[in-house]
């Protein structure tokens, strides 16, 4: 059995990944500062360290021959933009440390990029062109979040040019599904769309004029693409995202749809933050050299996540 680490495996994408791994047939160690908020934890071993600690990190890739790095301090617009030290304070610490432990154990390392290194510029249309992997420099990347990504992938690309370090680098879009944070502040739409309108009686609060636009991925997308990723020669970074453009307020409407709660008034704040006007990411190269595509449609994931969250406040089944 290969042995493999998860970095951030009490977090959502990173919990989903080794519950993937294990019906995969690997060995799976996970870390985290934290257990895994909504579920049991599924791997073969799993570790409490704080991994701005260069020692815990040495300690966590001890005989691991593939380290999924998912580690990091981060949350949705709501979070990133008011908490930029959190990028450098902790997922810069981390990524330095993880860097130099994949190296100490020669094992091969992938990161969890964003979708944030890319251009606010080019950003700035409710319809933008879907942004390549290439359209990342000149940088102006989203938020503290971003630019502390975009470092990262730097001081792993340099470990890999100077040291010989096996890398992979992977830029998520936004990702969603079951177990996600659906409260406290570092929720995402998706999850944070959908508490709204299980909580409304009368309206539903949105973020902006709603006309901002993304793509969302269902999570275990996310999962077959990273470890496509992984088990792949390729070392450039590769989006994973979907191409199914939509409006906050067609989300919305869609979650009200899914709830049968159509007659709910959208109110707008348009003192808080919304992020980009736009995002679209081509994924092209990710087609092209892994053969990989999303499966889950939005309709499909949100109806999914939207059970699971209802659930999970309402103690009801749907
Ligand atoms: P998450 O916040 O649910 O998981 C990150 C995990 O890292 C958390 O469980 C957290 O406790 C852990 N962590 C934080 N500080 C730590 C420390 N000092 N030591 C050990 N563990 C620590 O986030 P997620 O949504 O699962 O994202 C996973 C990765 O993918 C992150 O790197 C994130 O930036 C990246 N990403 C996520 C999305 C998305 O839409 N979810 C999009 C782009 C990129």
């Amino acid at each position: 059995m290969e042995r493999v680490l998860v970095t951030g495996s009490g977090g959502f994408i990173g919990s989903h990944l080794v519950k993937f791994l294990k019906e995969k047939g690997y060995w799976v160690r996970g870390v985290d500062i934290k257990y895994p908020e909504f579920s049991e934890t599924k791997e073969d071993e799993f570790l409490i360290l704080d991994l701005r600690e260069k020692v815990n990190c040495l300690k966590a890739v001890i005989g691991v021959t593939k380290i999924y790095q998912l580690a990091a301090n981060m949350g949705g617009m709501g979070f990133i933009s008011s908490n930029g030290l959190a990028s450098y304070e902790t997922s810069l610490k981390i990524n330095m440390n993880m860097a130099e432990a994949a190296d100490w154990e020669k094992a091969r390392i992938l990161f969890s990029s964003s979708a944030c290194v890319y251009p606010t510029n080019k950003l700035d249309i409710v319809n933008p062109l879907p942004i390549k992997e290439e359209d990342v420099l000149p940088a102006m990347p989203n938020e503290d979040y971003g630019w502390e990504k975009l470092t990262a992938e730097k001081i792993y690309q340099a470990y890999a040019r100077e040291r010989g370090l096996d890398i992979r680098i992977v830029r998520y879009d936004n990702t969603y599904g079951e177990e996600g944070t659906y409260k406290g502040g570092r929720e995402k739409a998706p999850a944070a769309t959908c508490r709204k309108v299980l909580e409304a009686t009368d309206k539903v609060e949105i973020w902006g004029d709603g006309e901002q636009t993304r793509a969302f991925m269902y999570v275990s997308d996310n999962n077959r693409g990273t470890w496509m990723l992984m088990e792949s020669n390729i070392t450039e970074p590769i989006n994973l995202a979907t191409q199914e453009l939509i409006t906050i307020n067609d989300l919305t409407d869609m979650v009200c749809d899914i709830a049968g709660k159509k007659d709910l008034k959208k109110v707008h704040l348009l003192d808080k933050p919304q992020g980009v006007r736009g995002r679209l990411i081509d994924t092209s190269r990710a087609k092209f050299l892994l053969d990989w595509e999303p499966e889950v449609s939005l309709r499909d994931g949100m109806e999914r996540t939207f059970k699971w969250l209802k659930e999970e406040i309402n103690g009801t089944v749907l």
